[in-house]
């Protein structure tokens, strides 16, 4: 079989499963309500959690920035590209989640790519809970050392594989909210875990930053942590910040490190400073707390109201909230079932998702109306 055959049976392979990933345009600005194929839905499905991607207070940051510092950064970090809106950013994120130092990265997966690899050496360990993003997936492919995966938070499996271990060096890395079930990592008994000095927790909170703790610092701030002494975190700036790019927080040791070894970081352009000073606006809005406290009203209301109506959720308390059909085809059909009724709610399916457990993930925004959630769940029902 040619290359270029092999290539269009895979392709066919994945049309005939129900598995083809298609590029849907939507034709608007992000927000509740976006246009897509010339309709108006009511979006169900983005990670704007705080509904500020598209504010005019990002806006407005991101314009000002421009004039004065220009579209590109035009070099990585280390040769000139590192400008004071980075630097600036870089302490204004240690100060948000009480770290002693933060580095800014361009992406979450490119800073989960980095961790790994930039801490670990072949003769170590990475342990991780077995559905971790993707990105932490890849990340152990790019480190040399072994890689064992626990048990979904089950923090005996990870004990029991620890003990086991007799690499010098350790990580264990766990989403802090998971991606596509919502629910939380265990995160203070694995701190616990990991206090200890040849032990190292990285804690991905992508989608906990900005939504989880009393100031939006994320799931460590839940659970009564901090990054400090053997716990790093990393924070995405693209989902409940509304803008783009991440960061790794933690002590001074761990992130100067970082700046040495981390290649993700080394050789790539630092963000545009604009994005860089449209986060920093950002970061002042989601301290405040209204915003947060009205994504939770709404995520308590969808699940009443769900619950109420015998829809059957995933037990999730974040804006993540899943409805698992198992079979991919049915799940691509209830969502085009929701489109049609002017709902946009993707369908998720394996390899994201684990074989069987196809869905629906819905995410819910500060942003969205009682009435909007309201005839969500009515479609839902139907
Ligand atoms: C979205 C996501 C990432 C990647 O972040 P980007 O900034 O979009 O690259 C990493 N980890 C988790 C858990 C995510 O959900």
């Amino acid at each position: 079989m040619s290359f270029r055959e092999s290539i269009s049976n895979q392709y066919q392979q994945r049309l005939d499963s129900g598995l083809l990933r298609e590029l849907k345009t939507v034709e608007s600005a992000q927000g509740v309500i976006v246009n897509r194929g010339g309709r108006q839905l009511i979006n169900f499905s983005s990670n704007d959690y705080l509904g500020l991607a598209n504010s005019d207070e990002l806006k407005a940051a991101a314009q000002e920035a421009v004039t004065k510092w220009g579209v590109g950064a035009a070099a990585s970090h280390l040769v000139c590209g590192h400008q004071s809106p980075h630097e600036s950013l870089e302490s204004d994120i240690a100060t948000f989640v009480d770290a002693e130092k933060a580095i800014v990265f361009s992406s979450g997966y490119m800073a989960n790519l980095a961790v790994p690899s930039a801490f670990l050496s072949r003769h170590d360990l990475l342990l991780q809970d077995k559905l971790n993003h993707a990105s932490l997936i890849d990340a152990g492919l790019l480190c040399r050392a072994s890689a064992k995966r626990y048990r979904h938070l089950d923090v005996d499996h990870a004990a029991e594989l620890i003990k086991q271990a007799d690499e010098p060096h350790l990580m264990l890395a766990t989403d802090g909210v998971f991606s596509m079930n919502g629910n939380v990592a265990e995160v203070k008994a694995l701190a616990k875990l990991c206090d200890h000095e040849n032990r190292l927790l990285l804690v991905d909170d992508a989608h906990g930053f900005g939504v989880l703790g009393e100031n939006g610092a994320g799931t460590l701030e839940q659970a009564g942590l901090k990054p400090t002494g053997q716990t790093l975190m990393i924070g995405t700036l693209s989902k409940a910040v509304g803008s783009f790019g991440a960061f790794v927080a933690g002590d001074s040791i761990w992130i100067d490190h970082l700046i040495q070894h981390a290649r993700p970081y080394i050789y790539t352009t630092a963000l545009p400073p604009a994005i860089v000073e449209a986060t920093r606006a950002s970061l002042c809005m989601i301290r405040e707390p209204s915003r947060r406290e009205k994504l939770h009203e709404n995520v308590a209301l969808f699940r009443n109201v769900a619950t109420e109506n015998g829809v059957e959720l995933l037990d999730s308390q974040t804006p993540i909230q899943s409805v698992v059909f198992g079979s991919p085809t049915d799940a691509v059909h209830a969502s085009e079932r929701l489109e049609r009724q002017g709902f946009l709610v993707v369908a998720i399916r394996p390899p994201t998702v684990p074989e069987g457990t196809s869905r629906l993930r819905i995410t819910l925004s500060a942003a969205h109306e009682t009435s909007q959630i309201e005839r969500l769940v009515e479609a839902l029902v139907a």
